[in-house]
């Protein structure tokens, strides 16, 4: 007789070494998607893994161990409200951007709003904002086509209308245009080692990496986005922790007021807030 699921994972989980990437609970998420099944299932119905699963699980491991994050593997990842696909031509989305979301959805009860996401790969922000703002009209950029597909295959799987435009930051858009422009540029430096890391080896470098100081992006955008915002807009950019007082002085300097710092949950700087005026 053949191997159950459940004595599979236990197995596989024991024998997994201390320096392998993979945790019980990457291995759970793979079987459900493997399965089609929801986690409660999982142990408390009796399933047979015939080899060919078996050999899909197996390549599933394997693909973890060597550093993909487990979104790429199971094809997708929650973000805020919204289910995401998701490919490595995007980032993952992670909770530390939901940190934004969740300051805007505070801030902002208005009717009617014009939004811009600058760089935003798998559509992740615009659609979080979309389902919970049906009426605000939301602008969405990138610069890579692939990224852009994936959007739009996110705004058709959740049934939200988003503006698609394939632009280089703010080249495609009018001045004085939005009430809100969002981003969360790429922002690491080009020598950091923590490219090399868990996850972070598989993403497409060019989300990821701002230049030689990781801060480049974040100020062409912070200099453009003045232009562009209609007056009291406001701009929100994730940054790295370490970049938040730097990000600070170049926004005061550029005349941006009521500056603000988002923390997430881990505490950290991560996010900041400013009013063009
Ligand atoms: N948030 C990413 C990280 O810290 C960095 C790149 C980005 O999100 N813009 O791993």
């Amino acid at each position: 007789m053949g191997q159950t699921l459940r004595e599979f994972i236990k197995e596989t989980s024991c024998s997994q070494r201390k320096d392998q990437n993979i945790q019980s609970l990457d291995l759970e998420l793979m079987a459900c998607s493997l399965f089609d099944i929801d986690r409660s299932k999982l142990f408390s119905s009796y399933i047979l893994l015939d080899q060919k699963r078996k050999a899909q699980f197996l390549s599933m491991i394997q693909r973890r161990n060597s550093g993909e994050p487990l979104a790429y593997i199971l094809g997708e990842k929650d973000f805020w409200n919204v289910e995401l696909e998701i490919n490595d031509q995007v980032l993952v989305p992670r909770p530390e951007t939901e940190t934004l979301i969740e300051d805007i959805l505070l801030s902002f009860n208005q009717h009617r709003l014009s939004v811009l996401d600058l760089g935003t790969g798998s559509g992740a922000i615009s659609l979080a904002l979309k389902k919970e703002r049906e009426e605000w009209n939301i602008f969405s950029s990138d610069f890579s086509e692939k990224a852009l597909g994936i959007a739009k295959t996110n705004s058709l799987k959740n049934d939200l209308h988003i503006f698609l435009a394939c632009s280089n930051w703010l080249n495609a858009f009018r001045p004085n245009s939005f009430d809100l422009i969002i981003s969360n540029p790429p922002y690491i430096k080009d020598d950091d080692l923590r490219l090399e890391s868990d996850g972070l080896s598989h993403e497409p470098r060019s989300a990821l990496i701002s230049g030689p100081l990781g801060i480049e992006d974040l100020y062409t955008i912070s200099d453009n986005a003045k232009d562009f915002l209609k007056k009291r807009g406001w701009l929100y950019l994730e940054h790295a922790p370490q970049q938040a007082e730097e990000l600070k002085f170049s926004l005061t300097d550029l005349g941006y007021i009521n500056i603000t710092q988002l923390i997430d949950l881990n505490g950290d700087p991560r996010a900041i807030k400013a009013l063009s005026v």
